[in-house]
């Protein structure tokens, strides 16, 4: 297979993210002196290291497997990179007899797997769902990550992406003047379209609302739609609100590498922004990694210190009205005004289409929305059943926790992995397929920038056209009536 590999990261990218420029010499010593370090620190990786028991019950679970037929992208193969080399360095019978326990000397060859495998996994946690034990291989590969970095042999793409967003505020490297000029150009756009001035604000001191969102929804298609959703939603409610001109992206890189000083440090920019701005909540946009790591880390990145007012504190989110509890998703907010009643919707704008939803697996299945059960499941599909009348699922075993990946995510979402992509999409493709055939499905909705770039890409290599995959906000965006309610 072409494309399988990604590119190595250079020395000036390494160097941006403070890793070694090029493979250290000492590598095997640091490597293993590093995968000591990540064992004892995080548990839940020794475990996953002891507990398998090669059930099987993982190996056709990834998608990666199932595009590719390449064995060593199932699962249980995946982690056996670690672990043979985890049962060579760090258990008895392996120090003795490695043979017979199935233990590996870590060598270059041994390396160069791991950084072909591991960069093949969109840490996306379907095979954990799978599994009696609940060994999740995203951790596996996480950590993977980590130890190639920590030796110099970084991924290109991960690592360009991480050291813009540190510099200048968002994945894209768009400064702020290039982004003032997008925004206003966008609210031309809307009053030309809708003859309602619908603002698009950045940098507004004392707002209500700082929202964070993908920096793919500031230029590209079909992103974009979904980021004139949002202002036309909160034009209708009323709702002060911003974007931050030092806070531009959503998305954090840092979790798929693994390197939580580096998730931290991007965290950090946007609890700056809602700081020095004033804000009384962050809003995330739409964004499935973005999410979990707001969901799941924010409160913990900002340290033991965080507490009364800080815009992360545990605390501050008790004191809140669950309605306006922070971090809170878009679709949280959207779905709370369309229950409340506070938007105006006609549904039949979006007549001409047959919808169809991807649940992104970041928010599927490693992070919760809103505080019914299943919220992360139900309250999207809710959002698209009040704003368009034609919905359809698409087969129960490809939707919530048993959702595939895109093919995408985890950091995979480079030309470099392109075959990789194009195959890892095959489940989500023949998923789509069935519900093309059987209901007429033109339109799948997703909540993830990644999923909406990967599909974007990957879709014609299907038959299907690339305009059919778009937001949940770009649904509520063609429904709303504006003016109406105002
Ligand atoms: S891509 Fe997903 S299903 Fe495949 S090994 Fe990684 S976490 Fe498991
Ligand atoms: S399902 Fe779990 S225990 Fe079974 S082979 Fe896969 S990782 Fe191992």
């Amino acid at each position: 297979m072409a494309h399988v590999k990604p590119y190595v990261a250079d020395a000036q990218v390494q160097a941006s993210v403070n890793y070694p420029g090029e493979l250290v010499e000492d590598w095997h010593d640091k490597a293993i002196s590093r995968m000591g370090e990540l064992l004892g620190k995080y548990r839940s990786l020794r475990v996953f290291m002891d507990a398998c028991v090669h059930c099987g019950a993982c190996t056709d679970k990834c998608h990666y497997f199932i595009g590719t037929a390449d064995p060593k992208n199932m699962p249980v193969a995946r982690q056996e990179l670690m672990r043979s080399v985890y049962r060579r360095y760090f258990t008895l019978p392996g120090k003795l007899v490695p043979g017979l326990v199935g233990a590996k000397d870590l060598t270059k060859e041994v390396l160069d797997d791991w950084f072909s495998y591991f960069h093949q996994c969109s840490e996306c946690r379907r095979c954990s769902v799978f599994c009696p034990y609940g060994i999740d291989t995203a951790e596996v590969t996480m950590a993977a990550r980590e130890i190639l970095n920590t030796v110099g042999y970084g991924m290109k793409y991960t690592n360009q992406i991480l050291a813009k967003v540190q510099k200048i505020g968002n994945n894209l490297g768009l400064p702020g003047p290039a982004l003032e000029d997008t925004l206003s150009g966008l609210e031309e756009d809307i009053e030309m379209d809708t003859g309602v001035s619908v603002k698009m604000p950045i940098d507004v001191q004392g707002a209500e609302v700082l929202l964070v969102t993908p920096s793919a929804d500031f230029f590209s298609e079909p992103h974009v739609e979904s980021l004139i959703g949002y202002a036309k939603v909160f034009h209708q409610a009323g709702i002060s609100w911003t974007l931050s001109s030092h806070a531009s992206e959503a998305g954090n890189f840092g979790l798929f590498n693994g390197n939580y000083e580096q998730m931290r440090n991007i965290a950090m920019r946007i609890r700056q922004a809602a700081l020095d701005l004033g804000v009384k909540r962050i809003i995330v946009g739409e964004c499935g990694h973005a999410w979990r790591v707001a969901y799941a880390f924010w409160n913990t990145l900002t340290g033991i210190g965080a507490g009364g007012d800080d815009p992360f504190s545990i605390q501050l989110q008790k004191q809140l009205d669950p309605r306006y509890r922070q971090p809170m998703h878009i679709c949280e907010f959207t779905h709370d005004l369309i229950k409340r009643g506070a938007l105006n919707l006609d549904k039949e704008a979006n007549d001409h289409r047959i919808v169809t939803y991807h649940d992104s697996c970041n928010v599927a299945r490693a992070s919760r929305m809103g505080d019914m059960p299943g919220g992360q499941f139900i309250i999207p599909r809710e959002i698209i059943k009040a704003v368009a009348n034609n919905f359809v699922d698409m087969p129960m075993d490809t939707i919530g926790e048993r959702t595939f990946c895109c093919g995408g995510g985890g950091g995979v979402l480079t030309d470099d992995l392109l075959e990789v992509r194009v195959k890892g999409a095959l489940p989500r493709m023949e998923a789509l397929n069935q519900v093309k055939e059987n209901n007429k499905v033109n339109f799948m909705a997703t909540i993830c920038a990644i999923c909406k770039a990967q599909f974007t890409k990957v879709l014609p290599f299907y038959g299907f056209d690339m305009s059919m995959v778009g937001g949940v906000h770009q649904l509520v965006s063609d429904a709303i009536q504006l003016g109406t309610k105002e």
